[in-house]
């Protein structure tokens, strides 16, 4: 499969002392935040390949699709921007007063972006859209909601061996690898790579929106897919496939007081800044699972930091006006 270079690579793996100190394990944080600044976060690796395997079809307009707060949505506006794509976003929720943090970006990179209420559906306004651009003679490339499919999905199993050749010059072993699940093609791409390896480590992932079964079953279709595509026989069995859904708080992009409250206080503490939406939510519960003693069997945690900094703009006035 081909791949752009686009994001930040390697990122750093950072050791997080004190808070492993304080917590009784070897707790480090990959840097996932740092892939850029535009396209920081998770997505610009699924985009690497989504975005290769689009300019190998010849297609010149990328269209995807997410919420108003959308890291994806952004990522791929920059993506499009960088290489003089054009860029269509459909973007669903209530149309909030003020253009804040993503949905500015989207503006400031040019994507065209088309607000839709919780309402309509997303797949009509799709088909408009791709319609309209055919008929100005242009080939559209749809990118699924978080590039969650079999090809965005192998920037992470890409990020697993970027990992493995950072644990041999680094001499240790991650063997508990942790992130925040949304649309699940993260965790697909972590689960496969590793799984070709031997299933060295545990991954463990913290769900921000649906139930464990859901996303069990999300990310066993991308697995399944992955294998395919690859021409590989897929396991009878998809093992290990370990979400926590117990952190998902008040629902998707809602945020408790005691989760506003955390993040605060690790940034406040430990001089970094986790998001509300996606990794407030997944260090909120490993930390929790590991004060609960879940985590006794692992000697070296990494937590991928997935990014998100930019979806924290518009909670701002939230945290301002309640002091936390
Ligand atoms: C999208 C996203 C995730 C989740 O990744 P999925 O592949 O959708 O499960 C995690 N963190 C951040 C900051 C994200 O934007």
């Amino acid at each position: 499969m081909e791949r752009l270079q686009i994001a930040n690579l390697p990122t750093p793996i950072q050791k997080l002392d004190r808070l492993g100190e304080e917590l009784g394990v070897n707790l480090y944080l990959k840097r996932d935040d740092f892939t850029g600044m535009e396209i920081s976060g998770n997505k610009v690796r699924k985009l690497e390949f989504s975005v290769a395997d689009a300019l190998q079809q010849g297609c010149d307009t990328l269209i995807t699709a997410g919420g108003i707060q959308s890291n994806h949505c952004r990522a791929t506006a920059a993506v499009a921007a960088k290489l003089g794509l054009g860029c269509d976003l459909i973007i669903r929720g209530e149309i909030p007063n003020h253009f804040e943090g993503n949905l500015f970006m989207n503006k400031a990179l040019g994507a065209r972006v088309h607000l839709i209420s919780p309402e309509e559906s997303r797949e009509e306004k799709m088909d408009e859209i791709v319609e309209n651009l055919k008929s100005q003679g242009h080939k559209p490339y749809l990118i699924p909601v978080g590039a969650s499919n079999a090809v965005g999905s192998l920037g992470y199993a890409a990020a697993i061996e970027e990992i493995t050749e950072q644990e041999n010059k680094l001499g240790i072993h991650y063997d508990t690898v942790v992130i925040a699940v949304g649309s699940g093609g993260t965790y697909a791409g972590l689960w496969y790579a590793n799984q070709k390896q031997g299933a060295k480590r545990k991954i463990h992932g913290f769900a921000v929106d649906n139930s464990a079964d859901t996303f069990v079953e999300t990310i066993t279709e991308i697995l399944k897919e992955m294998y395919l595509n690859d021409g590989l026989a897929a396991p009878e069995e998809y093992k290990d496939i370990l979400i926590n859904d117990q952190y998902i708080g008040t629902g998707y992009a809602k945020s408790t007081h005691e989760e506003l409250a955390f993040i605060m206080k690790t940034s406040r503490e430990h001089g970094f800044l986790l998001d509300p939406v996606y990794t407030g939510k997944a260090f909120y519960g490993m930390v929790s699972e590991i004060q609960k003693g879940h985590f006794k069997d692992a000697n070296n945690i990494l937590f991928i930091h997935t990014g998100g900094i930019l979806g924290w703009t518009h909670k701002q006035r939230e945290m301002a006006l309640k002091s936390i």
